[in-house]
């Protein structure tokens, strides 16, 4: 940790010939006055703002990306850019505690990811950039708390599914003014979607992107989200991506369409896909793609009050059945082996008082067949029977599992009951499904309930299901978790107005969801 000089001190070295470490950069953290050794770079630097992520008891990964002309490939010079950064216990930046300067990097897409440690666990800190005399926003994030500490709450919103054409991201404004400590992203970050005309906002580009340039291009759209940046710079995110991140309903190296993708073709696009994705996300470097490979899955501690196991449910996992009963081979996998047996460890071993599952993809029954029978969605858990199942037998040894997940486009807040197939048996935790930021836009809930309420009886186990766009918001101690479904009026307009749905409790011991 660097300390602030005094102003003393730093009008000493800065008067000294060889002007150099901390108090040199403390001198230049003005705006316009790049350095003579500074390359003149284009204006709008910053223009995708900056982010945090992934926070740690003593860090947290600071992001941004040099992208003078965002939509058409950034706008940078193809070479190496110093970019300074610097971490502060207040947002004037008077008690710095950390600085350093990265290199922005072409091959990167001159994206930066500082992995700033030595920082004090479960307080709030503010942090910038500066790179050729041009100064970032401000963006202020948080450390997860004390390792040994159950005490205390933690406020997470849970957020998936933004799809750019079909509204305004509005619930971020929401969420904005309800200052969470963390915000877990669960899938559609972008959707690779052809521009289309029907709905508010359009799509850049002329087509469905497949190259690393045409995914920049996407990413830093949706980046200029004006509610999205504002809350990248206000709480770190912890993020991981479903299927529009590369493809609709892609498994491992299967393309939705794999007539129209070959095989090598689609290896490429994930490639890119996932050089892209890394390039815009507040992730360590352990998230750094190897080819078509990305390494996603991952745990974050909150102390002992909470473990975070975050799911990769689209790379490992086999490709989706077409029929009931094919979901019931026991040889189809979601989270392929290794996957499967960390889960399993992490659950075990867990000395958290919640064990928190971030899973793309809904986990809990879905029956859609109304009456005798099931019918299944078989991209979600349900499509992946055997595996699902094992999975929610071994939750009645975990304390206090709750799986957060998005893909529906609908808010389903469900128990998770040890065998569906039996209606007697026990419930083993609780499921919340995020709805969607915007994806599906504004829809008509009388349609929605008239289709959807018949199937209860087929789903007793669904406690809340609603259609409105917005977000989930928790709070969480040692005895229980307080949810708040927050949703929006609108996403066809960039300002909405915002409402609890529902409000519902888990309580610690008790597994299962109640209804306040
Ligand atoms: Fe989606
Ligand atoms: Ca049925």
């Amino acid at each position: 940790m660097t300390g602030v000089p005094s102003p003393d001190r730093r009008r000493f070295l800065a008067a000294g010939a060889a002007v150099v470490g901390a108090a040199a950069s403390a001198q230049l953290w003005l705006p316009g006055t790049a350095r003579a050794a500074e390359r003149a770079l284009p204006e709008g630097l910053f223009s995708l703002g900056v982010s945090s992520g992934d926070p740690l008891p003593d860090g947290v990964v600071l992001w941004t990306r040099l992208a003078p002309d965002p939509l058409d490939g950034g706008g940078m010079p193809a070479e190496e850019v110093p970019v300074e950064w610097e971490v502060a216990e207040d947002e004037r930046f008077g008690r710095v505690v950390s600085r350093g300067t990265a290199q922005a990097l072409p091959a990167y897409g001159h994206s930066v990811h500082v992995d700033v440690r030595g920082l004090r666990s479960g307080r709030e800190y503010w942090y910038r950039f500066r790179a050729a005399g041009q100064l970032s926003r401000t963006g202020r994030t948080r450390t997860a708390p004390d390792p040994y500490t159950s005490r205390g709450s933690l406020r997470i919103a849970l957020a998936s599914c933004q799809n750019w054409q079909h509204g305004y991201f509005t619930p971020y404004a929401d969420m904005l003014a309800q200052d969470p400590d963390l915000v877990l992203f669960v899938g559609d970050y972008i959707y690779e979607s052809t521009p289309s005309s029907a709905g508010p906002r359009r799509h850049e580009g002329t087509g469905e992107p497949y190259t690393l340039t045409q995914y920049r291009n996407r990413y830093a759209q949706y980046r200029m989200d004006p509610d999205l940046a504002e809350m990248h710079a206000h709480a770190p995110f912890v993020v991981t991506f479903d299927d529009h991140e590369v493809d609709n309903d892609w498994a491992g190296e299967i393309p939705q369409d794999p007539g129209k993708q070959s095989h090598d073709a689609f290896v490429a696009r994930l490639t890119a896909a996932f050089q892209a994705y890394y390039e815009h996300m507040p992730v360590r470097a352990s998230a750094i793609p190897n080819g078509p490979h990305i390494q996603m899955y991952r745990r974050l501690e909150f102390g002992r009050l909470l473990r975070l196991n975050v799911l990769d449910t689209r790379q490992f996992r086999s490709d989706q059945v077409t029929s009931q009963q094919a979901a019931t081979d026991p040889s189809l996998t979601m989270l392929g082996a290794p996957q499967k047996q960390w889960l399993l460890d992490g659950l075990r071993d867990s000395p958290a008082r919640w064990n928190v599952i971030a899973s793309q993809i809904m986990m809990a029954e879905t029956d859609i067949l109304l009456g005798e029978g099931k019918l299944w969605y078989y991209d979600a858990w349900d499509g992946y029977q055997a595996e699902r199942n094992a999975l929610l037998k071994e939750f009645r040894s975990v304390r206090n599992p709750v799986v957060l997940s998005g893909d529906r486009h609908f808010t389903m807040i469900s128990d998770l009951k040890e065998d569906f197939a039996d209606p007697s048996s026990a419930v083993v935790g609780a499921e919340f499904v995020g709805t969607s930021i915007s994806s599906n836009g504004d829809q008509d809930q009388t349609a929605f309930h008239t289709q959807w309420d018949p199937l209860k009886a087929d789903n007793p186990h669904w406690k809340v299901i609603d259609a409105h766009r917005g977000y989930h918001l928790f709070d969480i101690d040692r005895l229980g978790i307080d949810a708040q479904v927050r949703v929006v009026d609108t996403v066809l307009k960039p300002q909405a107005t915002a409402s609890t749905l529902a409000q519902l409790r888990v309580e610690s011991g008790r597994p299962g969801v109640q209804r306040v």
